[in-house]
C-alpha cells in the first residue's frame, strides 16, 4: 500500500461559551483547526486533525500546522502508510522538529492501518481498558464566583473531574480555587491549572494559601526549573504539561521526583506513534497521566479517545472530549461524551468519517 495524494482543509471551531481564557488574559474565540486526508493506491484513505490553542499556547500556530504539511508532505506519498514507525522518521527527516505539524499525518496513517486491518485504533494502541474513560471539564478562566457556577453546572451535565484556568493575580487565583472547591463533592477531582501564569513567588503564595485544599497543581510556572521549585515548597499533587513534550522530559521529571501527573497532548508529541511511547513509559514508571490534545474538533476528539481507552484505567488520571465545547460537527461517528465519561469507537480504524461539505475545498493537495 503507498500513499498517494495529502489533502489538508481547514475549518473554524467556534464555542458555544464564546471564548476560552486562560492565564496571563490569553483567549481564543474560534479555533482554526486543520483536517488532513491521506489517500492510497489500495482505496483506503485515512484522517487527522490538528488544532493549536492559538499562537501563544505552545509554540505552534494554525498556519503553522498547514506549512509544516506542505514541507513534510512531499516525503510521504509513496511511502506505505503503515509503517507507522518509519513514516515518523521520514517525517522527521523531511523537518527537524514542528512535531505538532506532523501529527495530523501520523493520526491519518493510524486511521489508515485500523482500517486495513479491520481494528481500531485503539486496539493496535495496546486494548480497550472497560466500557469507557473518565473526562475532565476545562473551566476557562472568569470571576471566582461564575467559575464556580460553571463547576456546578458541568458537575450536574456528569463532569466530576474539573481543570480550573488560573495563572492570574495571587489573590484571585486563591478565591478561585476556594470557591470551586466549595461546590465540589466527594469523589471529584480538582486541578488548578496556570498555564505557567505565575511567577515562582506567585506560584509558591498561591499552594502556600490552598494548602487545606484538595488541589492538583498544574503547570505552575514557564520553566520546569521553577516548577520543581515550586514544587519543593507544595503539599500538592503536581502536574506537568508544557514542559514536558518528549521522552527526554518525562524521564528527567521522573528522576527529578518532579511530578505525579503528566499530561499528554497528540500534537505536542508529534502524533499517536510517539504520544504512545510517552504513554508506555509512564505506566512503566508509575505516573498517571492526561491524555488528550491542545484543542480539536471529531478527529482529534476521536484519536484522543483511541489513546485515553487503551491506557490502564489507574493510569489515566482524565482526558478530553473537545467535541462538547462547540457546535459544529466536522466528522460522523466521533465519540460522544455521556455522563462525563466517553468510549472509544469500536469501528475499524479512528470510526470518524469527515463532514467533507462542512470542510468546504482542500486548502492544500500534494500527489
Ligand atoms: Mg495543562
Amino acid at each position: 500500500m503507498r500513499i498517494t495524494k495529502i489533502l489538508a482543509y481547514q475549518v473554524d471551531l467556534p464555542l458555544h461559551e464564546g471564548s476560552y481564557n486562560w492565564s496571563g488574559g490569553k483567549s481564543v474565540q474560534v479555533f482554526d483547526s486543520t483536517v488532513v486526508r491521506v489517500e492510497t493506491d489500495a482505496g483506503i484513505a485515512g484522517h487527522g486533525e490538528a488544532c493549536p490553542l492559538g499562537p501563544v499556547y505552545l509554540p505552534s500556530y494554525a498556519e503553522g500546522v498547514r506549512a509544516g504539511i506542505a514541507e513534510v508532505g512531499p516525503a510521504l506519498i509513496g511511502e506505505d502508510p503503515r509503517d507507522l514507525d518509519r513514516i515518523v522518521r521520514t517525517m522527521d527527516r523531511a523537518l527537524k522538529g514542528h512535531p505538532y505539524c506532523k501529527s495530523a499525518l501520523d493520526v491519518a496513517c493510524w486511521d489508515i492501518l485500523g482500517q486495513a486491518t479491520g481494528l481500531p485504533v485503539c486496539t493496535l494502541l495496546g486494548g480497550r481498558n472497560g466500557d469507557d474513560f473518565v473526562l475532565y471539564r476545562a473551566i476557562s478562566q472568569q470571576a471566582p464566583e461564575a467559575m464556580a457556577a460553571n463547576v456546578a453546572g458541568y458537575r450536574a451535565e456528569g463532569y466530576r473531574r474539573f481543570q480550573l484556568k488560573v495563572g492570574s493575580d495571587v489573590e484571585t487565583d486563591i478565591a478561585r480555587i476556594k470557591a470551586v472547591s466549595e461546590v465540589l463533592e466527594p469523589g471529584d477531582i480538582l486541578v488548578a491549572d496556570a498555564n505557567t501564569g505565575w511567577l515562582q513567588h506567585e506560584a509558591v503564595r498561591v499552594v502556600r494559601g490552598v494548602r487545606d485544599v484538595d488541589v492538583y497543581i498544574e503547570q505552575p510556572c514557564v520553566s520546569y526549573e521553577e516548577c520543581r521549585t515550586v514544587r519543593d515548597q507544595s503539599d500538592h499533587a503536581f502536574v506537568l504539561d508544557e514542559c514536558i513534550d518528549d521522552l527526554r522530559s518525562v524521564l528527567r521529571g521522573h528522576q527529578d521526583r518532579a511530578m505525579d501527573v503528566v499530561n499528554i497532548k497528540i500534537s505536542k508529541f508529534g502524533g499517536l506513534t510517539k504520544a504512545r511511547q510517552a504513554r508506555d513509559l509512564c505506566q512503566s514508571l508509575g505516573i498517571a497521566m492526561t491524555i488528550e490534545d491542545t484543542w480539536g474538533g471529531d478527529i482529534v476528539t476521536a484519536a484522543i479517545s483511541h489513546l485515553a481507552h487503551s491506557t490502564a484505567t489507574e493510569f489515566l488520571f482524565t482526558s478530553t472530549d473537545f467535541n462538547s465545547y462547540g457546535p459544529l460537527c466536522i466528522a460522523d461517528g466521533a465519540p460522544q461524551r455521556q455522563n462525563g465519561r466517553m468510549a472509544a469507537s469500536l469501528a475499524p480504524g479512528l470510526g470518524v468519517s469527515p463532514r467533507f461539505d462542512v470542510l468546504g475545498d482542500p486548502v492544500l493537495e500534494i500527489e
